[in-house]
């Protein structure tokens, strides 16, 4: 009589562990900015997984001419012959993020020590381009109490966002500029990802979008107007 309450009561346990694991908003184990506090019309752009030898230059080459900075996750283990492209960004008035060194799906599994040691192994890249303290993205977005005390323990700053573009998933880059536009809105960070071959015409019609709605577009991690 009691067995569909407690599978029910099970049930609604697992879906909140997922939902805790899988949504960075969540902030169940880490608090993560996710968004700019702020009215004014700002939003932020991030770009994960790079960098990439044939789609990075492309994203530099719009962000510059329209004099646009943004913050880049990099992998650690992509930045390794891509040195000029880092020093690039960073010239470019573009930030450098913790995107750990191997972005392996099973990043939240590992061990404390080791999940550790990938993180400082891309904050080393990270330290010869920038001696900013660079802020944390987990793999995914996957964060759990081992992600969590890790992150505490290097003393990171996490940063997630509000606005995920699904741009490695949807083939139509016209689909996913829809999307991000139509959720456009003071403060947002927008996920996108430079590793997708489309990225410079989706990019270009974001930016076109936003400002045609009077937004301007500011680093994520060095705006003014406070995180939440
Ligand atoms: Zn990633």
């Amino acid at each position: 009589m009691y067995l569909p309450v407690f599978i029910g009561i099970l049930c609604g346990i697992l879906v909140f562990l997922v939902y805790a694991s899988a949504a960075i908003r969540s902030g169940v184990y880490l608090k993560a900015v996710c968004r700019l506090k702020t009215d004014e019309k700002v939003v932020a752009l991030t770009f994960d997984d790079g960098p990439d030898s044939i789609t990075t230059p492309k994203i530099l080459d719009i962000l510059s001419g329209y004099g646009i900075p943004a913050l880049f996750f990099c992998t650690g283990h992509k930045m390794e012959g891509q040195e000029h492209l880092l020093q690039r960004m960073v010239d470019e008035g573009h930030g450098l993020g913790n995107h750990t060194y191997a972005h392996s799906a099973l990043f939240p599994l590992l061990p404390l020590a080791k999940m550790k040691k990938d993180m400082q192994k891309c904050e080393e890249r990270i330290q010869h381009f920038t001696h900013c303290r660079p802020f944390f993205r987990p793999p995914f977005g996957v964060t759990n109490p081992t992600v969590a005390k890790a992150a505490a323990q290097l003393g990171y700053r996490t940063m997630g966002w509000n606005v995920r573009s699904f741009d490695t998933v949807k083939k139509n880059y016209r689909d996913v500029a829809k999307r991000i536009n139509k959720k456009l809105q003071p403060g947002n960070i927008i996920l996108l990802h430079d590793t997708t071959p489309a990225m410079p015409e989706l990019l270009t019609d974001i930016i076109n979008y936003a400002r045609q709605q009077g937004y301007r577009f500011v680093r994520a991690d060095k705006y003014g107007g406070g995180t939440t």
